[in-house]
């Protein structure tokens, strides 16, 4: 069997949570080795699809390149670049739009959900999963590692891929969505009923990667349970769940392990227990970070090497999908 084309996209909002760490980065960093290649993109014509500042933008796309880099991601191991250097995706979103449906765009949850919160509801939010969808069939990628919240979002792109080949013939390649076996969806600590967000959560309810750790350790331990005592992962037990998760993550373990070893134990120590392992986590990846992140220069150069590797994938596919549309000088 052939090496998997990883690809993934994260959002430079740069204070990434404990949802996206999970949920994304943990999976980037194991999936750099076993991909052929993997590529992750920090996608910041994603992140204009909402209201923001453009100093701000720039400054908070160097926190996330840092971030990920203090996470694990190694430049010579993968392909790690800034969505908006390599010009393809923008084109094949254009492209692509041709073969998708607007009733199925229209359907998208993180849509409905997003532009609720919006002023100014944009059709770069609407148009959010075709730069998706082109992001990934670039690359011809076969496997897409993401959080639970964007399993939509890729079964879309796999219906635009199906749709240009039958329509355009055999081109691109139909991705498999790539979930975390545990932590694909994280839980707001106040709001347990919804996924920790950038965009829609709350603040005492989201752990960032770059909390101070005392604040780290607040906000886990008052993270809303249930009355009851147990420390179990049950349907009517949304936030306990979602700290057993937590806690299996951070220390390797399964999350049965957890229910076993803390059975009798109050919610209060299982919440110490769940915010110093969350400490022992990020606390190395806040001290990389802290090196890495000044030297500007330095993240940018790993970029326009990223970027160069990229381009020399994305745009043989763009010149393909052209051709077969029938747009441009043969
Ligand atoms: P926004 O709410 O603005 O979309 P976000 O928090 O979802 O921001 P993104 O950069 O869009 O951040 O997501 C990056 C990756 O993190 C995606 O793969 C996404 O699926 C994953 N992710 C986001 N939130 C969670 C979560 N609560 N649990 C697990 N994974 C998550
Ligand atoms: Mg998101």
């Amino acid at each position: 069997m052939s090496a998997p084309i990883v690809f993934s996209g994260i959002q430079p909002t740069g204070r990434k949570h404990l949802g996206n760490y999970i949920g994304a980065i943990l999976q980037y960093v194991e999936g750099q080795d076993r991909g052929d290649p993997a590529i992750f993109c920090i996608v910041d014509l994603h992140a204009i699809s909402v209201t923001y500042d453009p100093a701000e933008l720039r400054e908070r796309l160097y926190d996330t390149t840092a971030i990920l880099l203090a996470a694990g991601l190694d430049p010579e191991r993968c392909i790690f670049f800034r969505q908006s250097d390599v010009r393809e995706h923008s084109e094949l979103t254009w492209l692509l739009s041709a073969v998708t449906s607007h009733g199925d765009l229209n359907r998208m949850t993180q849509f409905k959900d997003k532009s609720a919160k919006q002023e100014l509801v944009s059709a770069a939010l609407f148009f959010y999963p075709v730069l998706m969808a082109s992001d990934v069939l670039a690359y011809k990628a076969t496997e897409v590692p993401v959080g639970d919240d964007q399993r939509q979002h890729v079964e879309l792109m796999r219906e635009i891929a199906r749709r240009f080949n039958g329509r355009f013939g055999e081109t691109l390649v139909v991705p498999k969505l790539v979930v975390p076996e545990v932590g694909a969806r994280i839980m707001d600590l106040q709001e347990p009923e919804q996924k920790m967000s950038t965009t829609v959560g709350t603040e005492a309810g989201t752990v960032y990667v770059l909390d101070e750790l005392a604040a780290i350790r607040k906000k886990l331990g008052s993270a809303v349970t249930d009355s009851g005592r147990e420390v179990v992962r049950r349907e009517d037990k949304p936030g306990v769940t979602n700290l057993i998760d937590v806690l299996a993550v951070a220390r390797g373990a399964d999350p049965a392990e957890i229910e076993r070893e803390f059975d009798g134990v109050g919610y209060g120590d299982f919440k110490k227990a769940v915010a110093e392992s969350v400490v022992e986590m990020l606390a190395p990846v806040q001290g990389h970070y802290a090196e890495l992140r000044p030297d500007q220069a330095a993240l940018e150069e790993a970029l326009a090497v990223g970027a160069e590797k990229a381009r020399a994938i994305a745009a043989p596919t763009l010149a393909e999908v052209r051709e077969r549309m029938g747009v441009g000088a043969r």
